[in-house]
């Protein structure tokens, strides 16, 4: 695919398209035409040419992935950034991929997801109170996004903070790169200063600040974490509960 006129390509157009975006569906169609990191743009269009050998039939979505989940959520779940053969194969953050079962399982045993699976765009998955999203929106190489590459991401994450601070209460960051977004999406979107020193991250580390959402680590889904036990199914549940608890829901 390639960029339109329509297209954020600079960094200063993804300030501009997402500070005019009065919606999420707006703010969604925006973030999926996004051109403005070259490497990234090369990276997630060679993945979905070359494919992986087991989805070798399947078109790529190839493309930044959007938020999932609804409009009036209570619960943010903030991630890294999608997947090479996972969201950026499926189109829907963290769908496709082993780190999604996880996480899906665990939001359906939390009564927060319709479903325990998720593997495509069009599987009936529907999020309750609950909306997930990255700090970068393109799959970057190993899983790592670079500095420049978070900055010019991160209007798009301010704005869908924007959108749904109505009711948002709780943000759930999965690991240390996404706790870290976290502090100047909350000085932009919130005006509040973060606490001195910075909290460090940590697993179910809480940090609660009057007028901001609280914020809650947790360690990320990744595979690194969950076949080795360092994450387990019943600390996944911890965080939910606790995540509930905090948003009023429980
Ligand atoms: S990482 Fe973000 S800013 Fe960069 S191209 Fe993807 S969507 Fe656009």
């Amino acid at each position: 695919m390639h960029p339109s006129d329509a297209s954020a390509r600079t960094p200063d157009g993804v300030v501009a398209q997402a500070a005019g975006a009065a919606s999420l569906s707006v703010l969604d169609a925006h973030v999926a035409d996004c051109f403005a990191c070259p490497r990234l743009v090369t990276w997630r269009t060679d993945i979905a040419v070359a494919r992986r050998a087991a989805f070798r039939d399947q078109e790529y979505w190839g493309r930044p992935v959007p938020g999932f989940g609804p409009a009036g959520a209570e619960i943010a779940i903030l991630g890294l950034a999608p997947a090479a053969h996972g969201g950026n194969r499926t189109g829907r953050i963290f769908t496709g991929d082993r780190s999604g079962d996880v996480l899906f399982a665990a939001l359906h045993r939390a009564g927060l997801a319709n479903q325990p699976t998720s593997v495509s765009i069009d599987d009936g998955l529907e999020l309750r109170h609950t909306r997930i999203f990255a700090a970068v929106r393109c799959a970057p190489p190993d899983n790592k996004p670079l500095p420049a590459e978070r900055d010019t991401c991160a209007p798009w994450l301010r704005r869908e903070l924007e959108l749904i601070r109505p009711t948002l209460r709780v943000v759930v960051a999965l690991g240390a790169f996404a706790w870290q977004a976290w502090w100047p999406a909350m000085i932009s979107v919130y005006g509040e200063s973060p606490p001195v020193p910075r909290p460090k991250f940590g697993h179910g580390a809480l940090v609660r600040v009057p007028g901001v959402p609280d914020l809650l680590g947790c360690f990320h889904v990744s595979q690194q974490n969950t076949f080795t036990g360092r994450l387990t199914p019943a600390m996944l549940d911890g965080v939910f509960a606790r995540a509930k608890a905090l948003a009023g829901l429980a």
